[in-house]
């Protein structure tokens, strides 16, 4: 018989137990005290959420992907539930990728996850701090998940914008999003791209810096050859530009071409059934805005002048032409003047 004595250091505990062990081969060196936890009991430790009636399905990518896909509609349709948000499952736990619009979603969807693992949910990763991605957070903030947001993130958690957001959605999303509700701090703002390995799956981080808001991350899964884009890349329809950095946005999308992917999983819509054409589209869509844009404001030509004169036709058939494309190029007009200003001053 074994004596352990309770002041015995962890590292001779792991010593012992590795001696004793299970039959697997021997974990790396590394590696952390097991952690007891399951999803079981994380989801016994669950804070209760009204319950929402939405139909979600967990859809199975490849090896270690997952994802719900939210319905098409604006931020108040369906619950709340137009979003998508992912999970990559290990023997060594779940990372999630972005959080949903409400708690009660988040639940949902953790309880959905819970049909096909046990592994307890280790980290969230979130695209980007906008109100349909980020309300569920809570729910995995009580589980002791670790939560990862891009650097710029912390600027829209300060603002008025994201206090009255939430405010009209106790109203509009109610009972859902309520007074419990709370805009989640990130355990971590990255800065930096990112990889890590949990389980053995290798997980690709990149920081997108200001591309379709704030702070714009995405998650990549190079053994499965699955992209999570967040809002970056947009299926079969015209994007939403917003005042994004459109030239972040296009040096990351350039860099995406390259991967070779199996599958892309959007913020919004189905997963894209040609990943290397959705990247392709979008890296289109935003070069041509910067194009005759930069073109305007080199030769000071006018807005409306240079938007009448453009060749739109490889876009205009898209969904959400009519409503996006001349915002859309406004806001890019905007940009390439300050960024025409910055060349000239230096
Ligand atoms: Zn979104």
């Amino acid at each position: 018989m074994r004596i352990v004595f309770p002041a015995l250091p962890v590292l001779a505990l792991l010593f012992v137990a590795g001696l004793t062990g299970c039959e697997r081969t021997a974990p790396p060196a590394t590696r952390a005290t097991p952690d007891p936890d399951t999803l079981t009991a994380q989801i016994a430790r669950m804070a209760d959420y009204p319950a929402v009636d939405v139909e979600m399905t967990l859809r199975n990518v490849s090896a270690h992907t997952y994802y719900v896909q939210g319905a098409a509609g604006v931020a108040t349709d369906n619950a709340g539930f137009i979003s998508n948000a992912g999970a990559v499952v290990t023997d060594e736990g779940v990372v999630i990728f972005d959080a949903l619009g409400t708690p009660s979603l988040a639940a949902l969807f953790v309880r959905k996850l819970r049909a096909v693992t046990d592994q307890p949910i280790r980290k969230v990763i979130v695209s980007h701090y906008h109100a349909d991605h980020i309300y569920g957070l809570q729910v995995f903030r009580d589980m002791g998940a670790e939560i990862i947001a891009p650097a710029g993130a912390m600027a829209y958690i300060d603002s008025d914008i994201a206090a009255e957001r939430l405010e009209e959605r106790q109203f509009s999303l109610d009972p859902w999003v309520n007074e419990k509700t709370y805009i989640v701090n990130p355990d971590r703002f990255l800065r930096e791209p990112e990889t890590f390995t949990l389980g053995g799956v290798e997980f690709v981080i990149s920081l997108l810096g200001a591309a379709h808001s704030d702070g714009d991350m995405t998650l990549y899964v190079p053994d499965d050859g699955v992209l999570f884009s967040g809002d970056i890349i947009f299926e079969g329809r015209v994007p939403y530009v917003g005042d994004a950095n459109t030239r972040n946005w296009l040096v990351v999308l350039k860099q995406m071409e390259t991967r070779k992917l199996a599958a892309l999983i959007p913020g919004h819509g189905p997963a894209a059934k040609d990943p290397t054409q959705a990247i392709s589209l979008t890296r289109r869509y935003i070069e041509k805005l910067r194009t005759v844009m930069g073109k305007a404001a080199y030769e000071m030509t006018s807005f409306d002048e240079a938007y009448a004169a453009a060749d739109w036709s490889e876009f205009a058939h898209l969904p959400a032409f009519d409503l996006a494309n001349r915002r859309n190029a406004y806001q890019v007009f905007l940009a390439m003047e300050i960024e025409e200003a910055e060349v000239g001053a230096e």
